[in-house]
């Protein structure tokens, strides 16, 4: 029998999120039910509700950094047990064929992978719904197990932010001798920095809030540059092997792109609305790479979250009930946030 369960979301891009019922489905024989505990709140989110990328589908649930206790599994499971605690991130199932799946790399599945809201749901038809919701289905190929000693509620933003950030600062081989330069300190830049950090890189945050500056040095930069002063700018240009771009909104990405060294690359994680103008200079002299990345695999996901209990990294949060993310979601879009809300669903139940 497929579960009626409590949830957020909204059903037109103006609107503000409310409460909804949603189905689950009955788990099948390789499936996993969580009773979510904690949601984080991704920036991905307010594009997705509000359809700034364009292909929002109606009602819209959201959240994709899921941590939860097992509550019913499959037959067939065997990757964790009723009372284990578990996550969820972006992606929820992928074709697992493809050159793509096969290596590790379900989030470019050349079928596209279902991503856990806003991509087609296989098993019930209709659209997946996410994590701003008391439980969740799914395959346990698609879950995450939860190292020891993690602390939870810290844990939900390593499954999209912490995540987003280890995998391209992992291709990029961030390490020893390299300089690293994050861009943005919000939920995925604050764990960016620790991550590069943690990797042996030398770390400089760009930041456009002046009274991040010292957060930013506690978070593991060696150095922060308040991208206003065109002064301290020009002292890093064309020096950094890698540009982590981590920004939500509208901004002048040749500004960043000088930051970067001779055969370093600028990869963007950041998904604005509108398109990013690049002046061709920007990567032709010196030749330059610009690069994306999109979350990362689960295997590579299960790898981050060993990395983060191994060096005791979470995210730095601030808990709410359900009932404050709109506003949440307005501070996000201020740019205050420190540095990730994190939803607490025991606010939806009772
Ligand atoms: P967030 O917590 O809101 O952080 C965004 C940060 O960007 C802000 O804290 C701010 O940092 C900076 N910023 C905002 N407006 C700016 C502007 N006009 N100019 C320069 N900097 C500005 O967002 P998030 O959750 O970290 O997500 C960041 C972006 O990554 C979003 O677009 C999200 O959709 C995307 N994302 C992509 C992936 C992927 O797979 N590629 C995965 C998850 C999220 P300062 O105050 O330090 O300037
Ligand atoms: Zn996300
Ligand atoms: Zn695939």
């Amino acid at each position: 029998m497929p579960a009626k369960t409590r949830a957020f979301g909204t059903d037109a891009a103006r609107n503000p999120l409310a409460p909804m019922e949603i189905v689950r489905r009955e788990p099948g024989p390789t499936d996993v039910e969580l009773e979510i505990l904690f949601c984080g709140v991704c920036h991905s989110d307010i594009h997705q509700a509000r359809n700034e990328w364009r292909n929002t589908v109606y009602p819209c649930v959201p959240g994709h950094e899921i941590v939860g206790k097992v509550t019913r599994v499959g037959a067939r499971v065997g990757k964790v047990r009723v009372g284990d605690h578990a996550a969820v991130g972006c992606m929820v199932d992928s074709c697992r064929t493809c050159p793509s799946c096969q290596a590790g790399l379900e989030q470019y599945c050349h079928n596209w992978a279902t991503f856990t809201y806003n991509s087609p749901d296989k098993h019930l038809g209709g659209h997946t719904f996410g994590g701003y919701s008391t439980q969740v289905v799914v395959d346990e190929a698609f879950t995450l197990r939860v190292p020891e000693g993690l602390d939870l509620a810290a844990t939900a933003p390593l499954l999209c932010a912490g995540i987003t950030t280890y995998s391209p600062l992992r291709h990029w081989k961030a390490g020893p001798g390299k300089k690293v330069g994050v861009v943005g300190l919000g939920g995925l830049g604050h764990l960016g920095v620790r991550f590069a950090r943690a990797f042996g890189a030398h770390v400089v945050l760009f930041t456009t809030s002046e009274s991040k500056v010292a957060d930013g040095l506690r978070l593991g930069a060696h150095e922060v540059v308040v991208s206003r002063d065109k002064a301290a700018m020009a002292r890093h240009a064309a020096s950094c092997d890698l540009v982590l771009d981590c920004v939500s909104a509208q901004h002048d990405i040749n500004e960043y792109l000088a930051l970067v060294k001779l055969d370093g690359t600028l990869c963007l994680v950041g998904l604005p609305e509108h398109p990013l103008a690049v002046q061709p200079f920007s990567v032709v002299l010196p030749r330059r790479s610009l690069a994306g990345s999109g979350i990362g695999g689960i295997a590579e996901t299960q790898e981050m979250l060993e990395f983060c209990a191994r060096h005791g990294i979470v995210s730095d949060i601030e808990l709410i009930p359900m009932r404050q993310v709109n506003e949440a979601w307005e501070r996000m879009l201020r740019q205050d946030v420190r540095y990730r809300f994190v939803i607490d669903m025991a606010s939806m139940r009772g």
